[in-house]
């Protein structure tokens, strides 16, 4: 027993000598984890957030131009059942 605490000491100095000798590389190494752990929060907060509620309620419109379907909330209406997604739609609609 007496022989691995003896052991166990020496192994500790031995650990205290090799992180004594790499201070320096030890430091560096936190410092680069803990940049890594501050970038992956970072990324965490700054990704899109999904809402679990739809962003735009209510029924989807048929664009009568491009065909794209688009909120009739933000739809630009132009008769009973004739939507437009854009004013660039409505331009071209009219044009043509
Ligand atoms: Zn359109």
């Amino acid at each position: 027993m007496r022989e691995a605490f003896f052991i166990l000491v020496i192994l500790l100095v031995l650990f205290g000598l090799t992180a004594y000798r790499y201070r320096k590389q030890i430091a560096m190494g936190l410092q680069i984890w803990r940049m890594l752990r501050g970038a992956r929060e970072m990324e965490a907060k700054n990704a899109p957030q999904i809402d679990p509620q739809p962003a735009e309620r209510g029924e989807l419109v048929n664009c009568s131009r491009c065909g794209k379907w688009t909120p009739a909330s933000t739809a630009i209406k132009f008769g009973p059942t004739i939507y437009y997604c854009s004013t660039q739609c409505l331009q071209q609609k009219v044009k043509t």
